[in-house]
């Protein structure tokens, strides 16, 4: 069955050849935050995904910089607690940090060392599925903490790269595949 939210969130999504380098195709989600019925539309159906799939979650992790905006979304509606992937040097207290490869460049991912407990439920988010390295890192933090990864939500997933089987067995629900 068609689900004209899919549609309404596709149309709110624009792609920009070359940035930031030459050959990379970046997909804005600009636009679905600018539409409030767009954006809704992506919690609601991150939150369906959930509710059937999952009888118990403890935490929402998003991902640095996108997972922030819609993580707390889904984590509200869901009655749960949000917390950070960040990228290394911005969190205060004391860390744990893990190096990843990007689809372009290399970074560095970290998390408050109480932000989970061990044995917590928790989904990851972010706003786009490439390579997989991000999602990855965040699942090797929560792995290091003994957290419970349920699985991971994206917008869009860019199946060319496999990002999926990267981060296996951690399930990947995506919106939309390009
Ligand atoms: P990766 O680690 O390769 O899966 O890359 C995922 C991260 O990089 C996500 O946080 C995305 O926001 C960002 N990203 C990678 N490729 C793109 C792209 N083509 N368009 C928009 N964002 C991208």
């Amino acid at each position: 069955v068609e689900d004209n939210r899919l549609n309404l969130i596709q149309s709110r999504i624009r792609d920009f050849p070359d940035f930031p380098q030459k050959g990379i195709i970046f997909r804005d989600i600009c636009p679905i935050l600018k539409d409030p019925a767009a954006l809704s539309a992506v919690t609601s159906l991150f939150e369906e995904h959930v509710r059937a799939q999952f009888q118990q979650v403890d935490l929402v992790v998003g991902l640095d910089a996108r997972g922030f905006l819609f993580g707390p979304l889904l984590a509200q509606r869901l009655g749960v607690g949000f917390v950070l992937v960040r990228k290394k040097g911005k969190l205060p207290g004391a860390t744990v940090s893990v190096a990843y490869n990007l689809e372009y460049g290399k970074a560095e991912a970290e998390i408050q060392e109480d932000a989970v407990a061990p044995g917590q439920k928790v989904i990851l988010i972010d706003d786009l599925l490439a390579t997989g390295g991000t999602l990855y890192a965040a699942c090797s933090l929560m792995n290091q903490q003994r957290a419970e990864v349920l699985g991971c939500l994206v917008v869009v997933e860019l199946k060319e790269l496999n990002g999926a089987d990267k981060i296996k067995p951690h399930p990947v629900y995506s919106l939309l595949k390009y």
